[in-house]
């Protein structure tokens, strides 16, 4: 399972479409400071269901929108598309690519879809529930994350092997079934 392709349109500092295709290794993004390079990352983030604005360094959630440059009008939407390889079928759908889509408008509400069709923000955490994808997941190692995981709490630091052993979703659904 690998990241294949990002699409983003009207997310921070890409006000026009782009499209990053990746190969199954190792890809390194370089470029001046202020280019964009840590925006990819957030895009990554926020598309994956990231809630929060401050881990995608803004104040609130409209800060993720292309808010205009001197010769650019904002725009009016921000969205993001994620394709992720699952030929091995570890996301428990079978297809052998899934595509995620993320799109916020000014006014505020995000919309989901998988595979282009609509979805809530639940059915794509459950498809990556135990694959360490996702905003509780380790695929993504931000700058501080080593640090946070060495000072924490045992039982803080103990989701995250769990998470890696796979066995989160069934913790979810007990405690969901307990709720009930
Ligand atoms: P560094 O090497 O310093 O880490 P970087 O390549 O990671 O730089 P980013 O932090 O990804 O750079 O990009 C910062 C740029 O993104 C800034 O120029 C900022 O103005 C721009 N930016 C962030 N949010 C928006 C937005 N909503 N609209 C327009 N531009 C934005
Ligand atoms: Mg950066």
């Amino acid at each position: 399972m690998y990241l294949k392709r990002l699409e983003i349109q009207g997310f921070k500092s890409f006000a026009d479409k782009i499209e990053m295709q990746y190969e199954n290794g190792i890809t390194g993004v370089v470029g001046p400071n202020g280019s964009g390079k840590s925006n990819i990352s957030d895009s990554i983030r926020w598309v994956l269901g990231e809630q929060s604005p401050k881990s995608l360094r803004g104040s609130k959630m409209e800060d993720v929108i292309f808010a205009g440059t001197a010769s650019r009008r904002p725009v009016g939407m921000a969205e993001v598309s994620i394709t992720l390889d699952n030929a091995s079928r570890k996301m428990p759908i079978d297809y052998g690519e899934i595509t995620i889509t993320r799109r916020v408008y000014r006014s505020g509400e995000s919309e989901y879809y998988l595979n282009k069709s609509a979805c809530r923000l639940k059915d794509i955490r459950e498809l990556l529930m135990d694959t360490g994808i996702g905003k509780e997941g380790y695929s993504i190692i931000g700058q501080g994350k080593i640090d946070e995981i060495l000072s924490s709490k045992a039982e803080d630091r103990r989701l995250i092997f769990e998470e890696a052993a796979g066995i989160i979703k069934y913790k979810t659904r007990r405690d969901e079934a307990e709720k009930k």
